[in-house]
Formats: C-alpha cells, structure tokens, sequence
C-alpha cells in the first residue's frame, strides 16, 4: 500500500561506484554504510512513500563529514537525501532516487545553553525531548512539542516546521530559530541569522531555509530562541455527545480571547482507540477537549481556569468538564494524547493520517466535509489534532487492499474541500512525496515555479533531495 516514488533522475551505476569509493576514502569505511541491513534502515520513514534502496548511508559525526558528502556526490552526480530520525510523515526523508542518504543523528551535541540570552545551540541529530530536558533542567523553556518527541530530531523538526499542540500559544518551529549553520549541494557552508533576539540584515534566508524539507540544505548547527518555563500548568479535559460540540466550544474559547497553550480535540474513534489503551472515558461522551493552560507568578491561573471552564460548558452541551487532579493525571492523559497516532494503528490494518489546517472559524465545516467525502466513498476515518490552529489529523482507515482507491478519492476531497474552506494542505508535515501531487490545488504556477527557481539557486544539479514538494514526476497517491 505504498505510494509510488515519483520519476526523477537516477544516477548511473558508474557515478554511484565512483562517489562511494570516495566517500570510502575521505569520511572511513565506518562512516560509509553499504550494508542491505543499513540501507533499508534508512529507506523508509513514517508515511507511505516508497523509495529506492539508497546505495550508500553516510553517518555523518559533524560539519566536516557534511560537507565532505555533498562535494563529493555533486561531483560525480549522484543524489543526496538528508535524514534525521525518520519520523516524518510525507516521505520527506525517502531516497527516491537511491544515493546517498545522509544521516545526521550522529550529530548530537547540545553545544550551549546560555539562561542569559535565552539560547540554544545544538547539532541537528539531538532528540527533541532531550532538547527539551537539557533546556528545562536550566529553568528554560523551548515550546515546540511535536507528538513525535521522544524520537523525532531537532534537524528534522526545522526541516519541517514542526508544530505540536502547544502551537496555539507559542507558535511553531520557525518561531524559535534565529539561526542556522547550513551545508550546500557542492559544500559551500552558509551561516545565515543570528543570536540576537531582534535582526533584520539582509533577506531572512533562515525562514526560508525553515520548512524547506532537505531541498535546499544540510542544517549542521541551529540557533534557538528559548524563554523562561512556566511555573504553573493545570489540563483540563471537556467531554461532549459528538466533535461539532466540541468544535463549537472550541470556537468559544477563541472568541473569548482566552490562550491555552494546547486546545486539542478528539472525535469518537479516537476516544475508542484510548479505551482500547484501559483508559477510562465517559461511554457517553462522543468527543473530548483536551486543554491545558500555563502562567507563573505575573499571570496566576485561578482566574483563567474558572473563565475556560465556564466557556467550555456554556450552551449546556459538554457533558463534563474536569480538571486533571494531580501531576501523575495529567501526565497520563497527555501520554494517552501522545500514544494517539500508535493506539489507533491498532484499529485497522492501513491508516494515513493527513494534517490539513482550515481558519480556525471553519473547524466544524472542515469536519463535516471529512465525514462527508469518508461517507461518500464508504471509508472509515477519525479525527484529532490541534483544534485550536484549525490544524486537524484526518486519518483514513482500512482492512483491505481493494478499498485502497476509495481511500485515495477521499484523500483527494478532503484536499479539495480543504482548499475551498480557505485552508491549506499541511499544517506540519510537509508536502514531501506524499502530498506533491497537490502543491497545484493550493499554489498558482507562478508561485511554483518561482519556488523551483529559488531551489536551483540553491541546489542547480538538482540533486538534494530530489523528487519532493514539486508537482514534477508525481501521481496522486
Ligand atoms: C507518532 C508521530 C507523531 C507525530 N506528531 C507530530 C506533531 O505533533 N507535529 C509535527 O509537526 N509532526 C509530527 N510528526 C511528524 C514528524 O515527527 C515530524 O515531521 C518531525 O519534524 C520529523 O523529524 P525527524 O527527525 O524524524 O525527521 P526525518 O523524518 O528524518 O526528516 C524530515 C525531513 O527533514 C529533512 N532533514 C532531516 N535532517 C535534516 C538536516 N540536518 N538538514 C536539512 N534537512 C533535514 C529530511 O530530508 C526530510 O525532508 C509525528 C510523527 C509521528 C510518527
């Protein structure tokens, strides 16, 4: 049930030979993995993109292994895809065009945390979570909190633009990097940004390097901007019979200009798939908020809990509102919130998760039209995700190889009506292989074609990480 690589170049075998002796010879047959076992490790990430078996892994240990990669494979033509942890969920780490795949988690130093500046600096390949542990143990804070972070990559986070449900108060990846240290196709190294919280020289090629998936660089270190940790956090969770009541308290608690740092929901099936985790919920209750709220000294809680839990029940639809009663509780439901993507898994043999985002206004219409377009073609689905950016997971589920193309036809309405609510196809995960085929339903082709000439300036040959984002070579999936 995978998605096809798309048609992009190959490297012929003669090139492919010549690089990795090369690679052999500067870097050591320690840092050159041919092996089958450590090529199909790395052939694969977490979505359903198939690629070509890379013929070789660079484990790079630094900046110098970096560079060394990508003078060597311009060079002799042979194409390079950037790795981190292969979480992703749009194939952006796949080497769909084989070569060299070029793997960073060797590179996992936190180099400085600096509680003055309120600064970070770490290599590409350290764990999200451990950024956030090394961070906190300061009395700092870094926001971003991709489900993913017990395994995902800080180098991958930036790739992608990672959000996570505090997203709604704090913002996403490009929020918090000020700078980067980035190799080009050839070894040219850029280092682009600053340390300073405040900036403005020249054009702001660090956002454009944000979120640009391995096509245009090889982040070698980055520069974050923390702040200071909340010292106060309570959850509290909101039970209704269906996802349009929740998503109208949702809409709610927006327009009482009310901040919690996480407001995500949870339909039906997805409340089932945490009862099959023996956690127990409501067997009334068709849909869950799940929202959490932080301040400190200058911003206590008391008055902000009591507005939310008066928000979340007005209208008299939520069938309870509690809040979480101690620490352990809490930590349990947002391990339950984290295990999602995992435990639903469990419902069916085949399951694609996809991430659009609508304006937060059209929440319940970009619901509706979910259950429609599954309706329509008869496939199951359920939905959660981060409510409050209008950023919802729609996962499509099935048992049977034959129901696959009414999979894709639902895919595709959900992109269209996506699209038509005035919203936009990835709210985190990228356009990778996996959603390139419908860059053209959001994106005019000028604006295309502009982003691929800015890829030339970058990349000319065309050979880091080939085959994503742009429409070229793809089918729909
Ligand atoms: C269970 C689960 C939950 C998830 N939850 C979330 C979530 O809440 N929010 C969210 O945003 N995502 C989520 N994801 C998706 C995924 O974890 C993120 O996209 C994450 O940012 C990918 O990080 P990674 O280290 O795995 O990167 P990879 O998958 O290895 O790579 C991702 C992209 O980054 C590029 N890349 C990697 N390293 C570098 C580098 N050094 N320089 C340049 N480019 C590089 C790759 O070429 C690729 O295009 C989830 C995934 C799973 C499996």
């Amino acid at each position: 049930m995978l998605i096809a690589p798309p048609e992009v170049r190959l490297p012929s075998r003669d090139a492919v030979e010549k690089a990795v002796r090369e690679l052999d010879r500067r870097l050591g047959p320690s840092k050159v993995d041919v092996s089958e076992a450590g090529r199909l490790a790395h052939a694969r990430d977490d979505s359903a993109a198939a690629g070509r078996l890379p013929d070789a892994v660079v484990l790079a240990a630094g900046r110098d292994d970096v560079k060394v990669a990508l003078e060597v494979c311009e060079t002799h033509g042979v194409p390079v895809t950037p790795r981190a942890a292969g979480t992703g969920r749009t194939g952006g780490a796949v080497p769909v065009a084989g070569g060299v795949v070029l793997a960073t988690q060797g590179m996992a130093d936190v180099v400085d945390v600096d509680r003055h500046d309120l600064v970070a600096v770490v290599q590409p390949g350290v764990v999200t979570g451990a950024l956030h542990a090394a961070v906190e143990a300061e009395g700092l804070f870094y926001p971003p909190d991709p489900n993913s972070l017990s395994s995902c990559m800080i180098g991958g986070n930036v790739a992608e633009n990672a959000g996570g449900p505090r997203a709604f108060k704090y913002g996403v990846t490009r929020e918090y990097v000020l700078g980067l240290e980035a190799c080009l196709m050839g070894g040219r190294v850029l280092r682009t940004g600053r340390r300073t919280i405040k900036g403005v020289t020249g054009y702001d090629v660090t956002s454009l390097l944000v979120g640009s998936e391995g096509t245009l660089g090889v982040f070698t270190e980055i520069t974050l901007r923390l702040v200071r940790a909340p010292t106060e956090i309570a959850t509290v969770l909101a039970l209704y019979a269906d996802a349009r009541a929740a998503a109208a308290a949702v809409t709610r608690v927006i327009a009482r200009g009310l901040v919690p740092r996480c407001l995500e929901l949870l339909d039906a099936w997805t409340l089932e798939a945490i009862r099959r985790q023996g956690i127990s919920v409501d067997p009334r209750a068709g849909a869950m908020l799940l929202v959490e709220v932080d301040g400190g000294a200058d911003a206590p809680l008391d008055a902000t809990l009591e507005a939310l839990g008066e928000t979340l029940s007005e209208g008299g639809q939520a069938i309870d509102v509690v809040a979480a009663q101690d620490e352990a509780q809490r930590a349990r439901l947002w391990e339950a919130r984290r295990m999602l993507s995992m435990a639903t898994r469990k419902l069916t043999k085949y399951k694609l998760s996809e991430d659009v985002v609508v304006p937060r206004s059209r929440l319940v219409e970009l619901l509706d039209e979910a259950a429609r377009v599954c309706e329509r073609e008869r496939v199951r689905h359920l939905t959660y995700g981060h409510a409050g950016d209008g950023n919802m997971h729609v996962n499509f589920l099935w048992d049977d190889d034959g129901e696959r193309p009414a999979v894709d036809r639902a895919i595709d309405g959900l992109m269209r009506a996506t699209v038509r609510l005035g919203g936009t196809l990835s709210g985190e995960h990228g356009i990778g292989v996996s959603k390139a085929a419908y860059l053209p339903l959001e994106q005019g082709p000028e604006l295309i074609a502009l982003q691929e000439d800015l890829k030339r300036v970058f990349d000319p040959s065309g050979l880091l990480n080939p085959g994503k984002i742009f429409p070229t070579g793809h089918r729909a999936c």
